[in-house]
């Protein structure tokens, strides 16, 4: 096969629409067949429904742990936006290219596959792993699975880098988040007769009031770190329903809220505090007057957040690589918290911007994917050195 550049392998991968909802095991097909030209045998764990997979593959020395290169294969859907070139095809204009996914991340799945060749090619150090999951855009979903059968290898992997849209600066931390829905289930009745329903859009509103509590104190000075925007975990309620009429007391009420969390606050207090409070303050006045009434939490997503130390062997191994020391962070979430907690230390560093993810007209720069181009070349230097141990 005519090797191919890093632009060319876009070209094909964005031609898959791989949007979360739909199957990607043809996007994985194509990686596993282009790897297997290389000689790189590729693992594959498959969704229940066998619709989606992850793509786990090693390149360089098998018994031990190296450098994880990660990124998501799905994409968000494009309905209802106004595109003016083809989403699922790519697209040069003045040095940009445009496709559904180009920043967000096929650009940097793309420069890893181009670097193939030249990683099989190197007496590497150490290996090169390529870990490409599915479902990141709906909860980081796809990884877990996959990670949860590395953790049982013997393999002790030395760092990940994440390839997500960061103009090629490292990023060493993100929030994570954690988001519920909370149902209110109260007692109907003529509103003339109020005292004798259960409200249960009043019974949601005290909850919401006691979220706004706890946000307000996690606001204080000393849970500030100012590596973040904003400098504290935050919370909000983003959706509510409830009622039918004026004259009738809502039987139900339901509500959605999100915690943005500090690396180092665990959000599922924010859950339990609300459960404690509808237990031990609420719930007692409800039933009081009426049995059958109740208060239930659940979890719709939730993902860690990520904090690695600016002093880390990957925040100067990637730093230089990418010729940046802006260190930073920023507000999207990534499966770098979940490789984070696996223990494996994580920088996210790719190609393009996330001011363009998501949005019509997604493009990543020519020069964006050359430089990443070159961040891979370094990496193979790097590996291949003699005094990298
Ligand atoms: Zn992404």
């Amino acid at each position: 096969m005519n090797r191919l550049t890093s632009r060319d392998i876009l070209a094909r991968l964005i031609a898959f629409p791989t949007v979360s909802r739909d199957s990607n095991l043809a996007l994985i097909a194509f990686i596993r067949d282009y790897l297997a030209t290389y000689g790189v045998e590729s693992e594959l764990f498959y969704n229940e429904e066998k619709t989606k997979a992850s793509l786990f593959a090693t390149i360089g020395p098998e018994d031990q742990g190296g450098i994880i290169l990660s990124g998501h294969t799905d994409v968000v859907p494009v309905d209802g936006q106004q595109w003016t070139v083809p989403a699922f095809a790519l697209t040069e204009q003045d040095g940009k290219l445009y496709g559904r996914g180009t920043a967000d991340m096929k650009g940097f799945i793309a420069c890893v596959l181009a670097a193939v060749p030249d990683l099989v090619q190197s007496s590497l150090r150490w290996p090169v792993h390529l870990a490409f999951s599915y479902d990141e855009e709906v909860g980081c979903l796809g990884v877990r699975p996959m990670l949860a059968n590395l953790a049982q290898r013997d393999l002790a992997f030395k760092m990940c880098l994440i390839g997500e849209p960061t103009q090629l600066k490292p990023v060493l931390g993100h929030k994570g988040k954690l988001a519920m829905r909370c149902q209110v289930k109260g007692a109907a009745c003529h509103s003339a007769y109020a005292p004798y329903g259960v409200n249960a859009i009043e019974y949601a509103a005290q909850l919401i009031g006691k979220l706004g509590e706890i946000a307000a104190e996690r606001a204080q000075p000393q849970y500030h770190d100012s590596r973040f925007d904003p400098p504290f975990s935050t919370i909000q309620t983003g959706l509510i329903q409830g009622g039918r009429a004026l004259n009738i007391v809502p039987e139900e009420c339901e509500f959605d809220f999100e915690v943005r969390a500090l690396p180092d606050f665990d959000a599922k207090t924010v859950a339990h505090t609300l459960q404690t409070y509808a237990e031990q303050e609420l719930l007692p006045k409800m039933r009081a007057v009426q049995a059958d009434t109740h208060i239930v939490l659940e979890e719709l997503s939730a993902y860690p957040g990520l904090v690695t130390a600016k002093d880390s062997e990957v925040a100067a191994l990637i730093a230089s690589l990418c010729e940046s020391e802006e260190f930073g962070t920023v507000a999207f979430g990534t499966e770098g918290g979940l490789f984070h907690q696996a223990g494996i230390p994580t920088v996210v560093c790719g190609p393009g911007s996330m001011d363009q993810g998501h949005k019509p007209d997604e493009f990543v720069s020519i020069e964006q994917l050359a430089r990443c181009d070159q961040m891979l070349q370094r990496l193979i230097i790097y590996l291949t050195n003699p005094k990298t141990t």
